[in-house]
């Protein structure tokens, strides 16, 4: 099973939102992105101003979500939830806008996707607080101001390069999430088994935190699929023999690679001779979206050093050669391995 492709599954929501971190002490990892916004929050806490706009960006599952219901707690202001996608109209937005209090936060999944109208309306909203309207229409077309209480928009986004730059220059603050390390899983999913009453080993805790693609979500989950396990082939408890028994069945091998990770390097190995190949190429062949593999797959396979982007298309490095038990072309690329 693809561990970030796969349905999910009610239970799954339910979970996520029962270990949503809740305040800046409770969300792990992130040090330098935390420490900055702690002061700005504090800082527009003792003006009595709302927060200045956030733009965050990074692949899913690394606590954008979670930022911005942080932000809001800390601030002691409402928040609300909404995506890009799901403003289809202006008027969605003029609704969302209008009920906003003074320094409330409105949090924006997706910002990305949000289409060009009600983008445009957003701006005057973003930068003055007020909203450009026209009522009626034909000869009798009015245009009317409405003025918004002050608040803080919060955008989340895979890559800051989705976002047109007059959207993305309204953003006061931008901050980049990364992959955690394994220590910062480690004691999420202690947090979380102790929420969810899991008895888990430290040692099992360590090896699913290095198989968890460095994704607290993924972590999560897959500590979720491990109680399974343990509940109906152990004695309720997480071992490590457990773990690696049960994340191998998962799919999720001991690099922390996934199925459709393998997929694409196995693809570029053997139907493209280890690239360059380009991404759409990629996409067509593993047949899954090409947002999806540069936003989720390809991030974490370069960081790990599986894959290499160059100007002529993605590459296999001597890593993935390594990994899959293979040889190298017999004519290397000279200076990248
Ligand atoms: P995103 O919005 O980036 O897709 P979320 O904020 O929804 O990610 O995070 C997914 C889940 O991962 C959360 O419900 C939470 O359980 C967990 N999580 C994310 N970041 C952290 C963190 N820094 N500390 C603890 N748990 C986290």
């Amino acid at each position: 099973s693809d561990t970030l492709s796969e349905d999910v599954l009610p239970e799954d929501v339910r979970l996520e939102a029962s270990l949503r971190p809740r305040s800046f002490d409770e969300y792990v990892g992130q040090g330098p992105v935390v420490e900055k916004l702690k002061v700005y929050v504090q800082a527009a806490r003792s003006r009595g101003e709302a927060l200045d706009h956030c733009l965050f960006s990074g692949p899913p599952g690394l606590g954008k979500t979670s930022l911005a219901h942080i932000i809001a707690n800390e601030l002691g202001v409402g928040i609300h939830v909404t995506s890009g996608p799901a403003l289809e109209r202006k008027g969605d937005l003029a609704g969302l806008l209008t009920n906003l209090d003074a320094r409330d936060v409105l949090f924006i999944d997706e910002i990305h996707r949000l289409n060009a109208a009600v983008e445009e309306y957003l701006y005057p909203a973003m930068e003055d607080f007020r909203l450009d309207i026209t009522i009626d229409t034909g000869p009798a077309a009015r245009a009317m101001k409405i003025d918004l209480p002050p608040f803080t928009l919060i955008g989340a986004t895979t890559r800051t390069g989705l976002l047109t730059s007059p959207l993305r220059d309204r953003f006061q603050i931008q901050e980049r999430l990364e992959y955690y390390d394994a220590k910062a899983l480690e004691s999420i999913l202690h947090r979380s088994a102790r929420i969810l009453g899991i008895p888990l080993d430290k040692d099992a805790a360590r090896e699913v935190a290095s198989r968890s693609r460095g994704t607290p979500r993924i972590t999560n989950r897959l500590l979720r699929r491990l109680r399974d396990f343990a509940e109906v082939e152990g004695n309720g408890r997480i071992t490590l023999e457990l773990a690696q028994k049960s994340l191998d069945r998962l799919g999720v091998d001991a690099s922390g690679l996934d199925s459709m990770d393998r997929k694409i390097l196995l693809t570029i190995l053997d139907k493209f001779g280890g690239g360059p190949v380009g991404v759409e190429t990629i996409a067509a062949s593993v047949g899954e979206q090409r947002d999806t593999i540069e936003d989720v797959y390809e991030p974490f396979l370069m960081q790990e050093g599986f894959l290499q982007r160059t100007p002529r298309g993605r590459m296999a490095t001597h890593r993935t050669y390594q990994y899959f038990k293979k040889q190298p072309p017999p004519t290397p690329q000279g200076s990248l391995f």
